[in-house]
């Protein structure tokens, strides 16, 4: 099928971020595109062919855009599974399948997967509803401290709550959960993985994740991630396993642990770009996003590797503001070398809203992580 300055259209249900930066490359590449998404403001609305505001969660209007385009693709997780069944029974290609997406979508149904599979990953229970987790803990048969996680439309950290004593569960949704043993981990790591329908599979080197303390939200991405090549080597083979288990087509993000003794347990995967992968766009030869489009037409993969080390900082909303959006001191980090902000153009900024990112690119890791630092002590995302 030709793609390129052609009538053939790529559908991607949300218009966030994620699907703003992928449309930097189908404009690079000229291929039509097509956006669903339920705000007005979707930061995709600039860049696709034609927007369509409609719910991803509702059967019809997800179907009905499906009907309209060649291939189909998301870049967010929270869509209605049973339209892109149906659409992929009817012979549309469907990236990733939903297949793999009902596996991923429920964190009980994606644990169960790796136990089958024998990917290492921490032990667990599922629970069908809160009460019956707090049954177990008052039996004893599940130890405190421990991470309770709601199985479903749990992100950025707001699904997740260590639990050290049995008032933490206080005010926590009565829903599906797991209860997770905690990991005494050195590192949190991930492994971007691309694979194509024809098999064609390679994975970006390991980043390093640094977490903001409170939030839960990931401050610094790091690449290469700074750990012996040792460990590197096994991450980089469990998540090429992962991504085979799943039969994956498109990126795989493959969140891990590394443990005080150096062993790898898989944590949780994202079938999509990954915020663990925007450093990609300066410091790789083939950024991500241009990857997953390559993977989910069928089209050779470009190269993974890095031209130089990478940073990205996260932009979130500062504590104490909401409102329109002002980026203090944007200016001045402009100014520096290596240092490349990306605005994704939402108009109002709340406390620990992802806004942007800023890229550091530098030959020397060290000094790209003092200008990350710099940066993040500089920028302020602030309302008027
Ligand atoms: P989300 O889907 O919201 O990103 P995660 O499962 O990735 O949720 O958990 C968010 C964060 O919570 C992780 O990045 C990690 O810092 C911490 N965390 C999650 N599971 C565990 C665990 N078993 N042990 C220790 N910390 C954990």
């Amino acid at each position: 099928m030709n793609y390129f300055s052609s009538d053939f259209k790529l559908g991607i249900l949300g218009g966030g971020q994620l699907g703003k930066m992928l449309l930097f490359d189908t404009r690079k590449f000229d291929i039509q595109t097509l956006v669903l998404d339920p705000s007005d403001e979707a930061p995709c609305k600039i860049a696709c062919n034609q927007f369509f505001k409609g719910d991803l969660m509702d059967f019809e209007t997800v179907y009905n855009f499906g009907k309209k385009v060649d291939v189909l693709t998301f870049e967010i997780e929270l869509v209605n599974l049973e339209a892109l069944v149906k659409l992929e029974e009817e012979g549309l290609k469907v990236f990733p399948s939903p297949k793999t997406l009902k596996l991923i979508q429920n964190k009980g149904i994606q644990k169960d997967f790796y136990i089958n599979h024998a990917i290492p990953t921490a032990n667990y229970k599922r629970f069908e509803n809160l009460k019956s987790l707090i049954v177990d803990i008052l039996d004893s048969k599940i130890k405190l401290p421990f991470v309770w996680k709601c199985t479903e439309f749990g992100y950025d950290g707001n699904g997740v709550k260590v639990i050290r004593q049995i008032s933490d569960l206080d005010n926590l949704a009565n829903v599906e959960c797991i209860a997770e043993e905690m990991v005494p981990f050195k590192n949190e790591l991930a492994v971007i993985v691309c694979r194509n329908p024809s098999g064609e599979i390679k994975t970006y080197p390991v980043v390093e994740m640094e977490f903001h303390p409170e939030a839960n939200q990931v401050e610094y991405v790091i690449c290469p991630a700074r750990i012996d090549d040792k460990v590197a080597e096994k991450a980089r083979a469990i998540a090429l396993n992962v991504s085979e288990k799943f039969n994956h087509v498109g990126l795989l993000a493959v969140e891990m642990f590394q443990t005080e003794d150096d062993e790898i347990l898989v944590n949780e995967v994202a079938p999509r770009p990954h915020n663990s992968g925007h450093y990609s766009i300066e410091a790789s030869y083939t950024s991500q996003f241009e990857n997953h489009l390559r993977a989910i037409l069928d089209l050779p993969l470009g190269n993974t590797d890095s031209k130089v080390a990478g940073i990205m900082v996260n932009l979130v909303g500062s504590e104490g503001f909401s409102g329109n959006v002002v980026y203090e001191n944007i200016e001045k980090i402009l100014g520096w070398n290596g240092v490349t902000p990306h605005i994704y153009g939402k108009k109002q900024t709340r406390p620990f809203r992802k806004m942007g990112h800023v890229t550091i690119v530098n030959e020397d890791i060290d000094e790209a992580r003092r200008i990350a630092e710099e940066v993040k002590n500089t920028i302020r995302v602030i309302s008027v």
